[in-house]
């Protein structure tokens, strides 16, 4: 168990500069303006927590891979209306990151008001970890709070580093409900325990599969990773998207998989994806022509899944059954959802995960109505994968009183 903000007593919080690194990495319109804001919402309770015991926010977060070299395109300024709106309190932007003004700057920082400062990443020695930076990190704040989910599967400098030279280092909510919930699924989950698993990347979710085939009752596999599944049983995949390089993994995860594994039973397929009104058709896995693009999972298979998933006590769930982006083949991805929001309603576990599994549930309207979204698509993956990640192991560990 790892120390939280909550467990900070109010001597700790009140006046104290509280460096808080979020995860900011938010995707940004041709115009700068912040095009998804989920994860600038997620930090909100964090913030407000602090604000009330009087605390005084510092920001630290990077956005997307300038590579240690300002990129004006990159600029959290664009976060600093967003975040101000959300909370409510002034939001104050400094343009650099570990300079001097960003300390004197730190230190004027009044209280009931936030200080955003801009993306680590325009530094030289944020993603190697680099103590100098590290240290100077340190000096902007009396305490650090990592509530960057998404970002503690990367030991930096703003993740791992500053914890070397700045203590209390402790989770914000975000991180811990993240914990709490992948934690559930990690222990000893309500059975049956079931697991969808979709999505293009298969090569990322190898470990996922094997750690889920010991513990779960169920594996539903759908979206592009049922096609490099179909390749390793000889079947024919025409046009679709395939992880060549990963077909052998696949064939031993279905020699070992036993009858826990399930392949979809139908498919959608296309010819011409990008056709204005794309002619699909429902076909068998082993009927896919030449020519044609399984897009989705077929009306056969969403009900079999839907089943699986509404008779879960625990589901968790990473990957779209389909190229949910376009609407229609979206009916998939948005059936297994909707079985989701059954399962939760009948008192099952559910956790969604996964950047784009993220995106889905959202777009179906369904974020509210699961147990828990997970906001870390590859810090969420790491964690089931391996039980651990670098920048929650470098928090303080919670004292048993
Ligand atoms: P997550 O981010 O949730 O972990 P991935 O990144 O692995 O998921 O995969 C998501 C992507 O996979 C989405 O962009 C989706 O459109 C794509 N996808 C899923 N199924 C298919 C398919 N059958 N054909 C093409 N793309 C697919
Ligand atoms: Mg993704």
């Amino acid at each position: 168990m790892k120390r939280s903000v909550r467990n900070l007593g109010a001597e700790e919080l009140a006046g104290r500069r509280a460096l808080v690194r979020v995860d900011y990495n938010v995707p940004l319109g041709a115009d700068g303006e912040v095009r998804d804001a989920a994860r600038i919402e997620a930090t909100v309770p964090t913030l407000r927590y602090l604000l009330k015991r009087r605390a005084r926010p510092v920001l630290l977060s990077h956005l997307g891979r300038p590579h240690g070299t300002p990129d004006p395109r990159l600029s959290l300024a664009s976060v600093r209306p967003v975040l101000e709106h959300r909370l409510g309190v002034p939001v104050h932007f400094e343009a650099s990151t570990d300079s001097p003004r960003a300390l004197e700057r730190s230190r004027r920082l009044p209280e009931e008001e936030v200080l955003l400062l801009e993306n680590t990443r325009f530094l030289n020695g944020e993603t190697t970890d680099d103590d100098e930076l590290a240290v100077r990190f340190a000096r902007l704040g009396d305490l650090f709070v990592n509530d960057a989910f998404g970002s503690m599967h990367r030991a930096h400098a703003s993740t791992v580093g500053i914890t070397r030279h700045l203590r209390p280092a402790v989770a914000g909510l975000l991180v811990e409900a993240e914990l709490r919930a992948l934690g559930t699924l990690m222990g000893r989950p309500d059975r049956p325990f079931v697991v969808a698993l979709g999505g293009a990347k298969i090569a990322d979710k190898i470990p996922l599969l094997d750690r889920f085939l010991d513990r779960a009752d169920a594996l539903l596999i759908g979206g592009a990773m049922a096609n490099t599944f179909f390749l390793a049983q000889g079947l024919q995949t025409g046009r679709s998207l395939v992880e060549a390089g990963s077909v052998q993994v696949a064939k031993r995860i279905l020699n070992r998989a036993g009858g826990k594994l399930s392949l979809p039973l139908d498919l959608v397929v296309v010819d011409d994806p990008d056709a204005e009104r794309p002619v699909a058709e429902t076909v068998a896995p082993d009927r896919v022509p030449d020519t044609a693009m399984a897009v989705d999972i077929g009306e056969r298979t969403r009900h079999a899944y839907g089943v699986e998933v509404r008779r879960a006590r625990t589901l968790f769930w990473n990957g779209p059954m389909g190229w949910f982006e376009r609407e229609a083949f979206a009916a998939g991805t948005r059936a297994l959802a909707e079985a989701a929001v059954e399962a939760t309603r009948t008192r099952g576990f559910t956790v969604i995960g996964g950047g784009d599994s993220a995106r889905a549930i959202r777009q179906a309207g369904f974020a509210e109505r699961v147990s828990f979204v997970s906001t870390g698509g590859g810090a969420s993956l790491e964690y089931l994968a391996r039980g651990s990640l670098p920048g929650v192991e470098a928090l303080d560990d919670a004292t048993v009183e």
